[in-house]
């Protein structure tokens, strides 16, 4: 069996694209499956919320092929939850990257020797459409998408489904939306409830079911180096990604 190969997108900045790829990551590890993490944005939230150190082997290393994905692996606080830390040098990749043949091929034939080893591999993308998040694209079969309920959270959607769709009839057929998941949500203010409507008018079931709440508990707990079910499993914020992960291993 290979991997469940999903990536985190929005090219909107500060959705929950992190907090969802550390915690839904978390969730699915702690129900017995083995999960790898890859951290492809050059800020390092995602390394940092799980204690990766960052002098290690990082993504951009794998990416360029001067480290085997192996020797890249840090083990996380939670059990059967690795990572590949990402770091700065993964901002200068897509000027790199530029004037290579096959560029947008990088990530998927540096992972092609470990989709055997995993359950999920669970990619985080940087806030930009640019040729680390293609490059993600062009290796995943899956696309999940954060989204925001505010006012903007319907600008920069149609050039993220453009590029999705673009990059399926070009350049790889597999990859497929498996959902929108809300973050942040307050059911209390008709803004988010109108969001929610119509998003969920126009994508219908590719919405998942679970809403992740707005919860203070989701945004301490990186700083603690934890996924949220080891920082507090009871709090609002756990309880939606835990649902949110049987979610996603009844979609895939
Ligand atoms: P970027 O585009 O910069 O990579 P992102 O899409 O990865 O951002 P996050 O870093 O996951 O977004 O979240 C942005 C901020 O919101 C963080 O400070 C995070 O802790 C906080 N946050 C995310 N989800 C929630 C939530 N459900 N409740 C409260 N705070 C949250
Ligand atoms: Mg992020």
């Amino acid at each position: 069996m290979s991997a469940n190969k999903i990536i985190f997108s929005n090219q909107k900045g500060g959705v929950g694209k992190t907090t969802t790829a550390v915690n839904l990551g978390a969730y699915l590890a702690e129900k017995g499956n083995k999960v790898l993490l890859i951290d492809l944005d050059s800020q390092g939230n995602l390394s940092s919320a799980v204690s990766a150190d960052p002098k290690m082997k990082s993504s951009y290393d794998v990416i360029v092929g001067t480290c085997a994905p192996q020797q890249a692996y840090q083990s996380t606080p939670v059990h059967n939850l690795s990572v590949i830390a990402g770091g700065i040098d993964l901002a200068g990749l897509s000027v790199e990257l530029v004037n290579e043949l096959a560029r947008e091929f990088f990530l998927k034939n540096a992972l092609s020797s470990i989709e055997q080893d995993w359950d999920y591999i669970l990619v985080d993308c940087p806030p930009s459409l640019g040729l680390v998040t293609i490059n993600a694209m062009c290796w995943a079969e899956y696309v999940v998408i954060p989204m925001q309920c505010e006012y903007f959270a319907m600008e920069g959607l149609n050039l993220l489904m453009r590029t999705i769709g673009n990059v399926k009839k070009q350049l790889n057929p597999h990859l497929e939306i498996l959902g929108i998941v809300f973050t942040m949500f307050t059911s209390r203010t008709r803004l988010a409830n109108d969001v929610v409507d119509d998003i969920t008018a126009y994508f219908s079931d590719k919405v998942f079911q679970t809403k992740i709440p707005r919860n203070v508990r989701l945004s301490e707990a990186p700083s603690h180096g934890m996924p949220i079910n080891l920082y507090d499993n009871t709090c609002s914020g756990a309880l939606g990604y835990a649902s949110l992960a049987e979610e996603v291993m009844n979609r895939v």
